[in-house]
């Protein structure tokens, strides 16, 4: 029986595909893939910031490239998990994280509602469900094939006038639920992650104060959690030591979802 440290040890050479993987929680896990021995493929609409993030891993003395990847165009997440995977001779692992926040108010205008809600499923649930068919047919040649999709605590209790965004990440637990059901026979995991509040790009408009006081009212941890602590669950998933975990929608919220007062 292997131990566990053996079964942990077993990222290396492991093809990734990350996308929004320029900031935040997308970079810290690309960051993590590659020191545990994976290539990993940077995606992000923001090219430059990508490329910046696989220079940094390279550097590093890791293995990573970077793609400029907006998974709002159907047509590109097609034809750039196609040149990922030739460029790397298959692909193991995607992780759906790319994302945007879209606060608007129920009775907003019907042009802002409307324009609202049509980015946040776009690029926040459609795009997973495209970048998944897309990766399949390679998925299907790997040994441990792994999707990870990103969604949040939104989709679990939800802030007012979030309503889009929480429609979309509710979008992503189900799917992830329904693809584990339907890719399980294939030996195809597929796992949802929903973070609480993360110190990254999207909420570096938050005032340092405003955060401390919700950390401190809100989670049990009583503080924001780092990007890491986010792609340390994301890359565990795809660990074979997690080969019986799929269909789970795992909070990492610093106790968020668990506190009552
Ligand atoms: P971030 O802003 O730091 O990073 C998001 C990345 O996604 C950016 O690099 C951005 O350029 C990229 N992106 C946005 N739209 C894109 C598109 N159309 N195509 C490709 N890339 C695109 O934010 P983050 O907090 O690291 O967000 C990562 C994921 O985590 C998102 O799905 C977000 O909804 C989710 N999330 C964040 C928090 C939080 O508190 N930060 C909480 C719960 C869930």
């Amino acid at each position: 029986m292997s131990t566990i440290t053996e079964l942990s040890r077993s990222l290396n050479g492991a093809r990734v595909l990350v996308t929004g993987g320029a900031s935040g929680m997308g970079r810290a896990t690309a960051r993590v893939f590659a020191s545990e021995g994976a290539r990993v493929a940077v995606t992000d609409r923001d090219g430059d910031s990508a490329g910046r993030v696989a220079m940094e891993i390279r550097e590093a003395g890791f293995q990573a490239q970077s793609w400029t990847l907006d998974v709002s165009d159907a047509a590109a997440i097609e034809a750039i998990t196609a040149e990922v995977a030739e460029a790397f001779g298959g692909l193991d692992i995607i992780i759906n994280n790319a994302g945007v926040s879209g606060f608007t108010a129920i009775s907003s205008s019907a042009d802002d509602y409307e324009a609202t809600w049509h980015t946040s499923l776009s690029i926040l649930l459609t795009a997973q469900q495209r970048l998944v068919r897309a990766a399949l047919p390679h998925l299907r040649h790997s040994d441990h094939p792994r999707i990870v999709n990103i969604a949040s605590t939104e989709a679990l209790g939800a802030t007012a006038e979030n309503s889009a965004y929480a429609a979309a990440k509710a979008g992503v637990t189900g799917l992830t639920r329904a693809l584990a059901v339907e890719l399980g026979k294939e030996g195809i995991t597929v796992n949802c992650i929903c973070p609480g509040p993360i110190d990254t790009g999207m909420t570096a408009r938050i005032a340092d104060e405003h955060k401390a006081i919700f950390a401190r009212r809100r989670t049990a941890l009583r503080r924001y959690g780092a990007p890491e602590e986010v792609a340390h669950m994301t890359v565990s998933l795809c660990l074979p030591a997690a080969s019986y975990i799929t269909g789970a929608v795992i909070p990492v919220d610093g106790g968020l979802m668990a506190r009552n007062a």
